[in-house]
Parts: C-alpha cells; sequence; structure tokens
C-alpha cells in the first residue's frame, strides 16, 4: 500500500460546485480516488471580504512517486480551469489544489512544503478531514485529525453543504 496522500480542493469564483466536480475528474485521470469528503461552505480565510468558498478533500493514491509531479500536474488542473498565474496567494480562485499530507513525508522546498502550513488552524480543512481520515497522525505535531479538531480554535463559517 502507498502512502496517504490527502489533496484539498477548494473554489471561490464563478461556478463553484461545478469547478470541484470538474477538479475531481481531472484528479481521477492522475490517481486512484480512494475517498472523498462533503463540500463545505467556508468563510474565506485571511482574504478580507472574499466571496465564501466550497472545500473538500480527498484521499488518493498518485500514480507517480514523486509529490514534485504530483504538484506539477495540479497546478495545470488549476490553470486550465481558469486560475491566473500572477494571482496573489489569498486571492479568489476557480481551484486551489494543495497537497496536505503526503503519508507521513516531510517536505520544504522552494515551491512544495508538505504537511500543508497551518492545517492545525483551519477548520475548513480539518472538518472534512475528519470525514475521511479522523485518526490520520500529522507527521510534525504528532496529532491526530481527530484531535487538532478538537483543539482548534477556528471560528470562522464552515457549513456541510452534502
Ligand atoms: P494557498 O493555497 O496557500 O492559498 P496558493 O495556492 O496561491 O496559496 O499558493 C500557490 C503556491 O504554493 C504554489 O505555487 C505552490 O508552489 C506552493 N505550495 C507550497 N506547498 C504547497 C502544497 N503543499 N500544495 C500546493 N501548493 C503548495
Ligand atoms: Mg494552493
Amino acid at each position: 500500500m502507498g502512502p496517504e496522500v490527502i489533496i484539498g480542493l477548494g473554489s471561490n469564483q464563478g461556478d463553484r460546485e461545478a469547478n470541484l466536480k470538474s477538479g475531481m475528474e481531472r484528479l481521477a485521470r492522475l490517481s486512484q480516488i480512494d475517498k472523498v469528503s462533503s463540500i463545505y461552505e467556508t468563510q474565506a480565510w485571511g482574504g478580507g471580504d472574499q466571496p465564501d468558498f466550497l472545500n473538500m478533500v480527498c484521499l488518493i493514491s498518485p500514480n507517480f512517486d514523486d509529490p514534485h509531479e504530483l504538484l506539477k500536474a495540479l497546478k495545470q488542473i488549476e490553470v486550465d480551469l481558469g486560475r491566473d498565474l500572477e494571482d496573489q496567494p489569498n486571492s479568489p480562485r476557480p481551484l486551489d489544489l494543495d497537497i496536505l499530507f503526503w503519508g507521513a513525508k516531510v517536505i520544504n522546498s522552494d515551491d512544495l512544503i508538505v504537511p500543508h502550513p497551518h492545517i492545525e488552524q483551519r477548520r475548513f480543512v480539518l472538518e472534512p478531514l475528519a470525514e475521511i481520515a479522523p485518526d490520520f497522525r500529522h507527521p510534525l505535531l504528532e496529532l491526530t485529525v481527530k484531535e487538532m479538531l478538537a483543539q482548534c480554535a477556528d471560528e470562522g463559517k464552515v457549513l456541510k453543504m452534502h
């Protein structure tokens, strides 16, 4: 069995639901999709008065062993779905794809940080994650998803849709 690779998807521009669906379809060409969370409507994090996001997470078995290869493929999907290459972090986007975890691997390169920073502070990640991987352990914090959620102080809106 390969590592548990967990991807976060978010959209707060255009037809958000359709963007998530297209993202999942594209992801399914790169990897086996093992588990998929519900979709949540969430308040934009640190982005002033940006529109709300739809967020979800999924557990996948990628077709490649190199996390950078997956990152490259994810960035291509973001661009294909209309994301402006020049946009700033925290700006509205049709689709944001993040590698949240790659098993217990820790990566700190210029363009890839795994585990994705601040997961433990973000209820919009932890809530969907608790649906599909409650006992997955953060390799640096050594806390499970359930434990991180219990300790999370984030009070932004995270509303389960379906
Ligand atoms: P955020 O997702 O934090 O809102 P962006 O999506 O705008 O920010 O950031 C994009 C950049 O983040 C990418 O160019 C990518 O190289 C970098 N990055 C670093 N770590 C990761 C990761 N784990 N998953 C996805 N992108 C990452
Ligand atoms: Mg991103």
